[in-house]
């Protein structure tokens, strides 16, 4: 498997002047938040506190999602609840390409992976006629193509799901991201473990905050969980969260409108490339032509970086661009001189 993180590395190192590449976003995290978190410690919120989270922060996102607190669970980053859940299941279902910790953490356990492949020229949709897995895993709006399945595509998965006894985890964390309707997974399926988080809407990847809608066993595995390895999500990140959730309908407008208008100015400057249009989340997952590695590292020459197809499975000829620099569009143009050079 391609090794993202040094990869990750290796451009750290080169210091790029236009970052495209990892899923970190450049928009600031509100002042707010901020302020939040540094007056929670001022107060002397320094200690451990509940595994399953603070009962403000379950309750407000019981609030915001629409469901009970008791079906909500804080984690450390929505990275080890996803872990929590591959833990657990023998067979693991991966709609490709994906997110490469999906599979990372599998393997890691011990777990036997499925791939189900999709291609662009299918609009990334994934044809399962069967599936022999125990746990299956929904990315949408997805890292890295940025699509949502229609609403009847997810039906149909969904009751092959069911026919299999299959427990679904859908990574819904580019949910609040959308340019295009999105049904979440629980309101058509009960065996679902929803993930989310505040890394990416917030841009509080440093946070380390996630969180997890589930059935209450669910719940109470991913606590049996933490417990045996982070106790608990420290308070004062946890007080950023309820902040983040208190001023997300301004929050979401503006980030979502910077999104949006990044990937029109993407689409437009890379019009005569081959990708999907995204729906959602702020990647764009381009055809190169030639290996993606190689254009990836020719890039890395030019001072931008971006990440290689091959990170999200095996999709030689593709990269990934991540729309996270107000340098985008200088950036952008680069690529496209790149592509035009090794075309001729
Ligand atoms: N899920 C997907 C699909 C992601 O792309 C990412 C981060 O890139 C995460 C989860 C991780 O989020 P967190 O920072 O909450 O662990």
């Amino acid at each position: 498997m391609f090794n993202v993180y040094e990869f990750f590395n290796k451009i750290s190192s080169l210091n790029p002047r236009i970052r495209l590449d990892a899923g970190q976003p450049d928009i600031k995290v509100d002042e707010r938040i901020i302020e939040e978190a540094v007056s929670s410690l001022k107060r002397g919120e320094t200690g451990y506190t509940k595994t399953l989270g603070l009962d403000e922060l379950r309750e407000k996102i019981a609030e915001v999602e629409g469901v009970e607190k008791e079906n909500v669970i804080v984690g450390n980053g929505s990275k080890i609840l996803i872990a929590s859940q591959i833990l657990r299941a023998k067979r693991i279902g991966i709609i490709s390409p994906h997110w490469q910790a999906y599979e990372s953490i599998a393997r890691a356990f011990g777990k036997e992976v499925k791939i189900f492949k999709t291609s662009l020229e299918e609009g990334w949709e994934p044809k399962i006629k069967r599936l022999n897995v125990d746990l299956l895993i929904l990315n949408y709006p997805n890292n890295p193509t940025g699509k949502i399945l229609p609403r009847e595509k997810l039906k149909e998965i969904l009751e092959i799901a069911e026919e299999g006894n299959v427990k679904v985890l859908a990574d819904e964390i580019y949910s609040d991201i959308t340019f295009k309707p999105f049904t979440p997974v629980r309101e058509l399926y009960d065996n679902v473990v929803t993930i989310k988080g505040f890394s990416k809407l917030f841009s509080m990847t440093g946070f380390r905050l996630g969180y997890a809608i589930g059935q209450r066993e669910d719940i109470k595995a991913m606590q049996k969980f933490l417990e045996v390895t982070t106790t608990c999500v420290p308070i004062f990140i946890q007080r950023a969260g309820v902040k983040a959730l208190e001023i997300r309908e301004g929050v979401k407008k503006r980030v979502v409108k910077i999104y949006e208008e990044r990937v029109k100015l993407a689409s437009r400057i890379l019009k005569g490339f081959e990708f999907y249009e995204p729906d959602g989340a702020f990647y764009l997952f381009v055809k190169t032509g030639i290996d993606g590695l190689s254009f990836a590292e020719k890039l890395l020459e030019k001072g931008v970086s971006v990440f290689p197809g091959i990170a999200f499975g095996d999709y030689r000829d593709f990269i990934r661009i991540s729309l996270v620099s107000s340098k985008l569009e200088e950036g952008l143009k680069i690529i496209k001189e790149v592509k035009l050079c090794a075309s001729e």
